[in-house]
């Protein structure tokens, strides 16, 4: 059947059409875009059959997680990115300078507005540091993992990713540097640690507690973060091919020097002590240490203990033996710091003020 119209209807009719795809498209623009880069964990975790409590982490892909919680495409446009898929107790140096440099690349995209991470939570508090310290954006990004795997009974990898969302999407997570959230959760990079090998309840910010609450997308934030990190922090990925070598030892009664000898004949640039107490050992890892710093190598004192500071010169003379004192940070922290401020200096007066700074 032809059917004829006017010239008249014709543009009618395309003016309307014009009218629709217009509102489509501004429509799909007024949601805000939520780029999410993927590196596995137990939130991407597959039990290896139902009943075992055994899983592998870093299984389902970025698109599996997202398809979990279809709530959050009200949130945001979501796209992924799968940066790699591993347990994070697998993660390496090389991982985190890609993860970083492919991460301000996503955050100078005009066209995103937030970054979300998954992420397993064993290292997690690592790489939430080490990203706060070198990501160069004011908006929000959030890193989010869970306890259990995502076959389990009650998984809370979901709820966790849709939190994760819409704090990435929330204007009032701007300008707080890399955010970590988990079980309704808010907690700064620089504070939070893995406090229990398999609660939910396991991230806890000892020192100064934890940044907010979030419920089913709903975020309250209770403080502001400390000290520098993101646009106000010097360091700096975007030259960097590897990091310095830097390495913990742990203290314990009876400790002697063996394996401080044999990091500094190996050629390590930084030792981290993860300390007794406030950052002790016996006296003979403390004369290995010594000896370590007079042949050039950055030894920082930090302690095994999980909260609290530690300070200079209190048991331990610093200032005699050429040591640094990690301050708040713990020794996985100050091993991130440390690593970082190694790119920049090896004069420890320098590197003690990263850790008033950071
Ligand atoms: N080892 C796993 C990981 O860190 C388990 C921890 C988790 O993701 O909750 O990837």
């Amino acid at each position: 059947m032809k059917v004829i119209r006017s010239r008249r209807q014709r543009v009618c009719i395309l003016i309307a059409l014009l009218f629709v795809v217009l509102a489509r498209e501004s429509n799909a623009s007024s949601r805000p875009k939520v780029r999410v880069l993927s590196t596995g964990g137990t939130i991407a975790g597959v039990q290896l059959n139902d009943e075992a409590p055994a899983y592998r982490a870093g299984t389902a892909s970025a698109e599996d997680l997202i398809r979990a919680v279809p709530q959050a495409k009200k949130l945001a446009d979501i796209s992924v990115e799968q940066i790699c898929n591993i347990g994070s107790q697998k993660m390496k140096n090389s991982i985190w300078l890609t993860l970083a440099k492919r991460l301000n690349e996503v955050l100078k995209d005009p066209d995103v507005d937030g970054v979300v991470i998954t992420h397993g939570t064993d290292t997690m508090e690592e790489t939430a540091y080490f990203l706060s310290l070198v990501s160069k954006s004011d908006k929000p990004v959030v890193m989010v993992g869970s306890m259990r795997p995502s076959t389990a009974i009650s998984a809370d990898g979901p709820m966790n990713l849709y939190n994760a969302i819409a704090l990435a999407v929330n204007r009032n997570a701007k300008g707080r540097g890399v955010l970590v959230t988990l079980n309704d959760e808010i907690h700064y990079a620089r504070e939070v640690e893995k406090s229990n090998t398999t609660g939910l309840n396991t991230f806890v910010s000892p020192n100064r507690g934890r940044a907010g609450l979030i419920q089913a997308g709903d975020a309250v934030f209770f403080s502001e973060p400390s000290l520098k990190y993101g646009l106000r922090s010097e360091f700096s990925v975007d030259l960097l091919a590897e990091l310095p070598q830097v390495e913990i030892v742990y203290a314990y009664s009876n400790v002697g020097r063996d394996t401080i000898d044999y990091l500094v004949n190996k050629g390590v640039r930084g030792i981290v002590l993860a300390g007794a107490g406030e950052g002790n050992a016996t006296d003979e890892a403390l004369a290995g240490l010594q000896d370590a710093a007079k042949r050039g190598v950055a030894i920082v004192r930090s302690s095994r203990v999980g909260s609290g500071i530690v300070r200079r010169n209190i048991e331990v003379n610093d200032d005699r033996m050429g040591f640094i004192a990690s301050g708040e940070l713990n020794p996985q922290k100050a091993r991130v710091l440390l690593m970082l401020g190694l790119t920049m200096t090896t004069d420890p007066n320098k590197l003690q003020n990263y850790y008033y700074e950071y």
